[in-house]
């Protein structure tokens, strides 16, 4: 049996004791990488999962080596190198920008039409039929977790897919001014600057309040968007709020934002919210019943995202106390659930981070550019972000007095993982859920 046999049948031994979810949680993308006559080398995605591993799973793994290999192993552990986990110098940035900013996974078909966006998604789909033709620009606006981001995505990944050709790019209007303030340094990034976004055929700019009060790059902005849309390219905006309420945005904008379609995102109401949760269920291959599905529904009205949130919060619970989710435990978990825009200091945020991945704040908040700290690091901005609205500055200011940009690239990166990577998002829903259940 070479290693990658050994492991395989040491995780349908597993299968014996553990259910299928933890199985995947915590041993899906670990891997042996040095099998020795009586010793084993384990690798783990993560340092959370790699003391899992060492702690709660050891005597599951002793037995299951010892079932499969016909002897005692000794086990060791470590974590997986994360790739391309690094800040980026700033004369790398532009080599290093993903090269369209897409996320495969946010897509028509994984998104449930119901009442309150059947507008917004049949005039995105208008525009992937015949794009700058329609509605140019298309302006989608809503409160936060209604599905803005999602659906242009759905946009860029369509059009990609019809017109393979297509020079396509997703980008946060944050994203934009980085690069932007980045590019004007010298001539030649700036030219690249222009190039990469003046040369497009559908631009999508996401969280366009952004912009405001960032005069030199709501210009760049206007000239990009004003070039694109003479040339009959496409432009997709979306944003928190009507193009009439921007306050520090030039009226010259507002009237470009608000020149071609406009529409907005509701919140779901109870017969969606039920069959979006059904949906996120089956994604994950988990059972939960019609009742839970339900309860869950009724107690939670507004953000899809929290509404998906809280689910994956309760799968994460149930397959760590090898409990089904009923009712009850998701009781358990709405009352950790904060009240709404509840402040929680962020240094509660860092430290229940650093508990969850081992290491100190100082570390934390150091220069250290190690696997092990940079993505702690990352994950704390993540939800510092996410729990506060902090601004990268301020998120920058606590992690120990980072640049925004980088920042925001780790925000990206995690925000990008996060919708691919099952294991990471149940990671950080239970250290999420960790930190909102002490701080009621
Ligand atoms: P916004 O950009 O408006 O804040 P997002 O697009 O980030 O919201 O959506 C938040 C989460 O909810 C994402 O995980 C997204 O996939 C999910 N979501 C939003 N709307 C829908 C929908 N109609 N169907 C399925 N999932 C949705
Ligand atoms: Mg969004």
């Amino acid at each position: 049996m070479n290693h990658k046999e050994v492991w395989k049948n040491v995780l349908t031994f597993l299968e014996k004791d553990l259910s299928k979810g933890e199985i995947a949680t915590f041993f899906g993308s670990a891997e042996i990488t040095d099998l020795q006559e009586d010793s084993a080398r384990i690798v783990c995605p993560s340092r959370l999962a790699l003391e899992k591993l060492r702690t709660h799973y050891a005597p599951n793994l002793a037995e299951a080596f010892r079932t499969v290999g016909g002897r005692d192993y000794q086990l060791s552990f470590e974590v997986k190198p994360l790739e391309n986990n690094l800040p980026q110098e700033p004369g790398t940035f532009f080599h290093h920008t993903p090269s369209n900013g897409l996320s495969g996974s946010y897509n028509f078909d994984s998104f449930v039409v119901g009442l309150s966006n059947q507008l917004a998604v049949s005039v995105a789909q208008a525009v992937v039929e015949q794009p700058g033709a329609l509605h140019n620009p298309l302006f989608i606006y809503s409160g936060v977790g209604l599905g803005k981001t999602h659906l242009l995505h759905a946009v860029g990944n369509s059009v990609q897919e019809k017109s393979p050709n297509a020079r396509i790019i997703y980008a946060s209007a944050e994203r934009f001014t980085t690069e932007f303030i980045r590019s004007i340094q010298s001539q030649q990034t700036a030219a690249s600057f222009r190039r990469k976004f003046r040369g497009v055929d559908l631009l999508l700019i996401d969280d366009v309040q952004f912009f405001a009060s960032r005069t030199a790059s709501q210009e760049e902005f206007f000239n990009t968007f004003n070039e694109l849309f003479l040339a009959g390219k496409q432009v997709v905006l979306a944003a928190d709020r009507h193009p009439a309420e921007f306050k520090n945005v030039e009226q010259r904008l507002i009237s470009r934002f608000a020149g071609g379609m406009i529409t907005d995102i509701r919140e779901p109401d109870l017969d969606m919210r039920l069959q979006i949760l059904h949906r996120k269920a089956a994604a994950q291959q988990t059972e939960v019943s019609e009742d839970v599905l339900l309860a869950l529904a009724q107690q939670l009205e507004g953000s899809i995202r929290q509404l998906e949130g809280t689910l994956h919060q309760l799968l994460a619970i149930s397959q760590a106390q090898k409990a089904p989710p009923t009712e009850e435990l998701l009781k358990a978990v709405l009352r950790t659930a904060p009240p709404a825009k509840t402040f929680i200091a962020p240094q509660d945020i860092i430290g229940s981070v650093c508990r969850a991945y081992q290491i100190t704040s100082e570390q934390l908040c150091s220069s250290k550019r190690s696997r092990e700290i940079v993505f702690p690091r990352q994950i704390a901005a993540y939800l510092i972000r996410q729990i506060n609205q902090a601004s990268l500055n301020q998120i920058g200011e606590l992690l120990g007095g980072k640049d925004h940009s980088t920042i925001l690239y780790g925000l990206e990166k995690i925000e990008k993982n996060l919708i691919g990577d099952q294991i990471l998002k149940n990671q950080v829903e239970s250290i999420r859920g960790e930190i909102l259940g002490k701080n009621r």
